[in-house]
């Protein structure tokens, strides 16, 4: 039975690297039929934020993921966050102490950075250095009454077996060992407030929750060999690993920094951003993974279809943003119209473009508009960049542009144009066009010599959009006016 999960703490909002671990899960999950879980990894209590476990679910929601266990909608496994597992920990814990595989270590902060300070003038690499060397066990418990007496609270420690190899077949990484002398000695199972640290509450969640395979960020690689040895020690068997790739940016080439602000990281961000969440997932899905062939587009149901886990690149993923932008943009251009209008519309609003009531006139201006620039945008923010010309009284005509119109046939288009356009019952843009071609015809005049003109001195600008759809957009009346204006 496949049961993969995703099991993010809430430390923050949904960052890319962990919606590729999700999207990983999920994919296998759904591609074999087996079962998608999500598991909030919250005992780290000083790091959670608030609405970060909400934050978290929206925005994996919002990239089209789906999970059929979770704390929102319960399962056969629960709890599914780890605050409110405790009591499942306990015992297990007391029996790892009971056989001596655990125990309490009582060495305060400060000796374990003096150990640490010591062992790097030693040029030694830093570990955990056993407070209870070449006692008797009198000694030992002596000790431990004293560290009690003195009121210091203790940490509970695993004893990492000795001169011993742990070793995997990574889904991802091929075979991976480690000698467990090199992992830096007895780790903490249990911190001084008596939450469970990441290591051990893993392993007891994994494998009460029936957790068959795990894919996650490379980063855990060095948490592996300890997580063995606690199924080891519970004569558990481990689920299969596979740890995926780095991600890197392709402009710096080096690991995405979440401190590094030139490259937006958070799904949030993109959303807020106007990105379409088909187009974010199927980017994110080639971060580390290819299918078969040279297509590059595919919805999550391919995607499902074609999933090989097999795939996975060994390599670091780049992260590059113009190749989101250009996936984006395939997805703008194929998408229903509806949808597009309607996330434009909300930028246009949200940038102050727009007022924000749905029955305001203008509305049915700015869906033109937004038809105007639909195809060229990759995220829809762009709208307002785009078409800033539409939203503010145009400047003065000068230099080169005004150039173009200081010529003998200039004023015979404009006016010609004008007096046309003043008459025309309906002002849409093929009634505009119209009369463009009737002013070719009435004045011989075609061409740059034709359409430039009319261009500057409606816009004062000597590129936008096609000329008719740009001066429906700018409307009969300040189209009149700044006629009027060029030919004073
Ligand atoms: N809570 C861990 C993290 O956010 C999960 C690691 C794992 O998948 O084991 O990285």
């Amino acid at each position: 039975k496949i049961r993969v999960r995703y099991a993010p703490s809430p430390t923050g909002h949904l960052h890319i690297g962990n919606a590729r671990t999700a999207i990983f899960n999920y994919l296998f999950a759904r591609r074999y039929q087996g079962k998608f879980i999500i598991r909030i990894e919250d005992t780290d209590t000083k790091r959670n934020v608030a609405d970060g476990e909400k934050s978290q679910l929206d925005n994996l929601k919002w990239l089209g993921l789906d999970w059929d266990e979770g704390p929102d909608v319960g399962g056969d496994y629960g709890p599914y966050r780890q605050s409110e597992r405790q009591a499942t920990y306990q015992p297990l814990i007391q029996k790892l102490l009971d056989e001596d595989l655990a125990y309490y270590s009582y060495k305060t902060e400060e000796e374990l950075e003096a150990d640490r300070e010591e062992q790097k003038a030693r040029g030694v690499m830093p570990h955990y250095e056993y407070e209870y060397a070449g006692m008797t066990p009198a000694e030992q418990a002596a000790a431990v009454t004293a560290a009690k007496a003195k009121g210091l609270k203790p940490v509970i420690r695993f004893r990492v077996p000795k001169q011993r190899t742990y070793e995997w077949d990574d889904m991802v990484k091929g075979h991976v060992s480690f000698d467990s002398d090199t992992i830096g000695g007895d780790f903490v199972i249990v911190k001084r407030d008596g939450m469970p640290t990441y290591n051990f509450a893993v392993v007891a969640d994994d494998h009460n929750m029936q957790i068959s395979h795990i894919f996650r960020g490379d980063d855990h690689v060095a948490n592996t060999p300890k997580q063995l040895m606690i199924y080891e020690a519970f004569g558990w068997e481990p689920p299969k690993f596979g740890h995926m790739s780095l991600i890197v940016s392709a402009d710096t080439g080096k690991k995405l920094s979440k401190r590094d602000e030139t490259v937006l990281q958070f799904i949030e961000q993109y959303r807020e951003l106007g990105y379409l969440p088909e187009a974010l997932f199927n980017f994110i899905v080639l971060l580390g993974w290819s299918p078969v062939g040279e297509d590059e587009l595919f919805t999550q149901k391919q995607v499902i279809k074609m999933y090989n886990e097999k795939r996975l690149s060994k390599s670091p993923a780049t992260f590059d943003g113009k190749k989101l932008e250009w996936i984006n943009n395939q997805y703008v251009k194929n998408s229903d119209e509806d949808v597009i209008v309607d996330l434009a519309l909300q930028q246009l609003i949200k940038a102050g473009n727009l007022p924000a009531d749905p029955d305001a006139p203008t509305i049915e201006w700015a869906r033109k508009l937004i038809d105007v620039y639909r195809r060229q945008m990759s995220y829809m923010a762009q709208i307002n960049e785009m078409a800033a010309g539409f939203f503010t009284e145009p400047e003065q005509i000068s230099g080169a542009t005004l150039a173009e119109i200081q010529n003998d046939t200039a004023p015979i288009v404009l006016h010609t144009f004008r007096d046309k356009i003043q008459k025309l019952p309906i002002f849409d843009k093929t009634a505009i066009l119209q009369t463009i071609k009737a002013v070719q015809q009435e004045t011989g005049i075609r061409g740059r010599k034709l359409w430039m003109p009319i261009r500057i001195a409606v816009s004062h600008e000597m590129e936008g959009p096609e000329l008719p759809e740009s001066i429906e957009l700018i409307g009969r009346e300040q189209t009149m006016q700044h006629l009027q204006e060029t030919l004073d």
